[in-house]
């Protein structure tokens, strides 16, 4: 690890479901994650747009090195529906609503994606990754640790749902890919 790699890292977010997972991925690395909850005003734009300009945002705010992630959930036959637009479509209609879109669609095949940023005020690193799957046609699993769409979710090759099967999640989701490469960028020298 080289020496001026974070030892301590903000993650700036309000959701715990996302502290929890992130927060395990950083204790596999040595990284303390510390959970940093704020209301930051969300621009429009693509998920990499949004990801960074919370995270400067978010570094300003707090003046510590910083990480948020902007994600969501891609379905291919709602061309990508709802996508950035998840956080907004959970609140309001949630998973039956999305669902009740679906009602009839054939193909049920839908990606999450994440986009992870770090910035210190000087480094910026941004990551972002896929996980495929499908949707189901009714929710399965509440499990404490499933949040937002992950009883609709089951991953290609799996049969559960992110949320009957979290320890799946943790090893193979868009975020763990995120921000394990996230982490490995930051362990190694900055450029
Ligand atoms: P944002 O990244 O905070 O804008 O979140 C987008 C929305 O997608 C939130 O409402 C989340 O609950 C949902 N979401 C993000 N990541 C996941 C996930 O890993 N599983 C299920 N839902 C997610």
């Amino acid at each position: 690890m080289s020496e001026d790699a974070p030892k301590q890292i903000w993650f700036v977010t309000s959701n715990q479901g996302k502290f929890r997972e992130v927060q395990k991925l950083g204790r596999a690395v040595g990284l303390d994650v510390l959970q940093v909850k704020l209301d930051l005003p969300e621009i429009r734009g693509t998920l990499e747009e949004i990801a960074e300009d919370k995270v400067r945002k978010a570094q300003v705010a707090t003046g510590r090195p910083v990480i948020v992630d902007d994600s969501g959930l891609f379905v291919k036959a709602l061309r990508t529906f709802p996508g950035q637009f998840s956080a907004f479509i959970l609140q309001t209609i949630g998973n039956e609503g999305l669902l009740k879109l679906m009602q009839g669609v054939t193909d049920r095949r839908a990606e999450f994606r994440c986009c992870a940023v770090y910035y210190d005020g000087v480094r910026l690193e941004q990551v972002t990754a896929r996980c495929e799957g499908t949707i189901l046609d009714a929710p399965r699993g509440r499990g404490t640790d499933g949040f937002g769409f992950d009883p609709i979710f089951v991953p290609t090759g799996h049969l559960k749902t992110f949320a009957e099967d979290v320890a799946t999640k943790q090893k193979i989701s868009h975020r763990t890919l995120a921000y394990r490469q996230l982490f490995a960028r930051l362990a190694g020298p900055g450029s």
